[in-house]
């Protein structure tokens, strides 16, 4: 069928609005009506080249949809469906069958190479091969083929523009802080980055008890919605010392921090900010692939420091978006004050709002 979709083809031109032809859905898979797409971090690292796939490419990876279509041996979800779309796993590893897909041993090859099972299923008007299957979706478009197992049927008393960053972000800060983390009440927290990571992640420190919720984050906008999101504490990391502020409030240090952006500068100082037997989970992309881990081996082995590298927050799409959904309803994730709406055709002006600070998670709509 004929598509509309944002192709990288890795030129000046950023994202490109395109007609492609996709294919129907094979036994497992799934044909979904896109209705939001969110744009998250590991798009745009994508789409600059880093990881290894061959343009012309179409990403996104935080869909929310309808179900049009489905292939033989689907029997999770039918056509009319609502659904979300999140990382794809293999179902047959050690992982998967403990219910633990965020580390399946497929990750790397079903979420970041763009191969699918099967062959391409996407062809751009002279007839050339499209990577897709990104994160088993590729969603920056009309319409995609996801794997029933990536698929999540989800309530239809939600806006999908809502659903659809619960698929990456949303679930990667919150599942960071209450899962991985599983930040015990009473305790402190640093947090790295306001993005909707970070943002998700103070819900989500709010909702476990901590006491001490500390963000660190350049954007004065940013600061100012933690706030009333629930944090004790911003730092602009550029006008103030960081050390210096976190240790006035806590001269020990804090129990657990978390890492949202990758940039090794921020990593050193919260290092230094940490408490004795405190816990650092890590879930930002690092700005280098080769970058280390902050601090010295002895420093680390006499305080008892756990580093903890986090995909996805922990989580298993099929329980958590669920969670977050009733926990949305519930008025205890307000995930409305991140999100703003923008149509597919002005994904560029979308990215760059999001890099200018102005919003926090861009929600594409294609129609
Ligand atoms: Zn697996
Ligand atoms: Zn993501």
């Amino acid at each position: 069928m004929k598509i509309i979709a944002a192709v990288t083809r890795h030129n000046a031109n950023g994202f490109c609005i395109e007609d492609l032809e996709l294919d129907d859905p094979l036994d497992e898979e799934v044909l979904v009506r896109i209705v939001a797409v969110g744009i998250c971090h590991t798009d745009l690292v994508a789409a600059s080249g880093v990881l290894p796939i061959q343009a012309p490419a179409v990403f996104g990876h935080e869909g929310a949809g309808i179900v049009v279509k489905v292939g033989n041996k689907v029997t999770s979800v039918r056509p009319g469906d609502h659904v979300a779309l999140s990382f794809h796993s293999c179902g047959q590893c050690e992982r998967c069958a403990i219910e633990d897909p965020s580390y399946c041993h497929s990750f790397g090859l079903l979420n970041f190479t763009g191969i699918r099972q099967g062959g391409s299923n996407l062809h751009d008007a002279n007839g050339a091969a499209v990577a897709g299957s990104f994160f088993g979706q590729s969603s920056f478009a009309s319409h995609c083929v996801a794997n029933q197992r990536n698929v999540v049927k989800v309530s239809k008393d939600i806006p999908l523009s809502l659903v659809a960053p619960m698929g990456c972000g949303i679930q990667t800060g919150f599942g960071g802080v209450t899962r991985a983390l599983a930040c015990t009440a009473g305790s402190s927290i640093l947090i790295l980055g306001g993005g909707a990571v970070g943002l998700a992640a103070i819900m989500g420190a709010v909702l476990c008890g901590c006491e001490q919720i500390i963000l660190v984050e350049p954007h004065a906008n940013r600061r100012a919605l933690a706030l009333e999101l629930g944090a004790t504490c911003v730092i602009d990391p550029y006008g103030e010392d960081t050390e210096k502020v976190v240790k006035a409030l806590l001269p020990t240090g804090v129990n657990y921090a978390l890492d949202t952006c990758g940039i090794n500068a921020a990593l050193e100082t919260a290092y230094r900010c940490l408490a004795p037997r405190a816990t650092f989970g890590l879930v930002g992309a690092p700005q280098d692939w080769e970058q280390k881990l902050p601090g010295s081996l002895a420093q680390m082995i006499q305080n008892g420091i756990i580093f903890k590298g986090i995909i996805e927050g922990d989580s298993d799409p099929q329980q958590s978006i669920p969670e977050l959904i009733s926990l949305y309803q519930e008025g205890r994730l307000p995930i409305d004050r991140l999100v703003s709406d923008f149509p597919l055709s002005q994904i560029n002006e979308a990215v760059a709002a999001q890099h200018a600070g102005t919003c926090v998670k861009p929600v594409l709509l294609p129609n």
